[in-house]
């Protein structure tokens, strides 16, 4: 019998994981098999294993792409990371490298994209294999349990900064402070941004705060577009949507400035009005942003080993799995769960 390892494990569609044991995978041509320390517990596995967006990953499957862990065997070929090294699998686990996007900087958009705990088996276990082309370098020193956030929501909300072309001292906006929004205040910070927070849990729009938003609004007790639009004079230069509820994507336009850009980050199934009249009038940009490029996620990792952000983090156990679904679905987890193997 070949060697087995333990892993929770989207059998059939629905919020729950199955809790199993599992053949140990073999490294194939650019992979590498990792001994995993540390996983990060996204929204975006929730979203995977209840089948909820159009593209769909085929079960049964690991979920898991914020896995942090040691090199411990190489497939054939060239690589540049060596047994021992500590790396990281991400949602863009692999692409092809040679289409239209892949050429032009934007490997994100790539057809040929394989995805971490999606369409290849991601870190929601003790091992897993990485494409060592694409995997993560985890800069020297970091804390497994406290870098692993930087793998998807850091890099997410970083390239979604850099996406909303909003220069220092200019207003930011952060609606949503989850594990993607809670890191993103830091990278906006860190960047020079004059941060405004949006959330509708007081204790969220604290953690904002103490990150170092200037500004905190609770939609639940005001209308956010209009206490934006007092406190910034005219509305905010960007507006960064991490929120796991489609109606923050409406509000997103009203709390636009003229001329400003809004960047959807977040992936809530479903729709958003849209008023033309609006978003003509104010001539604003709406761009979506997806996770970010090997580059972008050197640079996000960069920022963590120098200090600017420190993701706030819980530790469980790969067991505690289904509890944690269940908070991210009550929106009821703080910053990230992070499991420790
Ligand atoms: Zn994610
Ligand atoms: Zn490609």
């Amino acid at each position: 019998m070949s060697e087995q390892f333990r892993a929770a494990v989207v059998e059939e569609f629905g919020p729950r994981l199955n809790l199993e044991d599992i053949g140990l995978p073999e490294p194939g041509r650019n992979q590498a098999l990792v001994k995993n320390i540390a996983s990060g517990i996204c929204h975006t596995d929730v979203h995977a294993a209840g089948r909820d967006w159009p593209v769909k990953p085929e079960p049964p499957f690991v979920p898991g792409h914020e896995g942090v862990g040691e090199v411990i065997k190489l497939g054939p070929g060239e690589h540049d990371v060596e047994v021992g090294d500590i790396v990281g699998n991400v949602w863009l686990w692999s692409a092809c490298g040679t289409c239209e996007y892949c050429r032009t900087g934007r490997e994100t958009l790539c057809n040929e994209a394989e995805y971490g705990g999606y369409t290849v088996d991601g870190s929601f276990g003790q091992y897993m294999l990485v494409d060592t082309r694409y995997c993560a370098r985890i800069p020297e020193g970091a804390d497994p349990i406290e870098v692993a956030p930087i793998l998807c929501a850091g890099v997410t909300v970083y390239k979604g900064l850099k996406e909303a072309e909003t220069k220092p001292g200019q207003f930011m906006v952060i609606s949503g402070i989850g594990g993607l929004g809670h890191v993103a205040v830091q990278y906006a910070v860190a960047m020079g941004m004059r941060v405004i927070a949006v959330d509708i849990a007081d204790d969220k729009l604290e953690l904002a705060k103490k990150h170092g938003a200037e500004f905190a609004v609770n939609a639940k007790d005001q209308d956010p577009a209009q206490a934006v639009e007092e406190y910034t004079k005219g509305g905010a230069h960007g507006v960064l949507v991490t929120a796991v509820h489609p109606q923050a994507f409406g509000q997103a336009i009203g709390m636009a400035r003229k001329g400003g850009t809004i960047v959807f980050n977040g992936l809530p199934p479903g729709d958003f009005p849209a008023p033309i009249f609006d978003i003509v009038f104010k001539g604003l940009t709406i761009r979506g942003s997806l996770v970010g490029t090997r580059q972008d996620l050197e640079e996000a990792l960069d920022f963590y080993a120098r200090g600017r952000i420190k993701p706030t983090v819980t530790e469980v156990k790969l067991d505690d799995v289904n509890d944690v679904f269940d908070g991210l679905i009550n929106g009821g987890v703080d910053g990230r769960r992070v499991i420790r193997y």
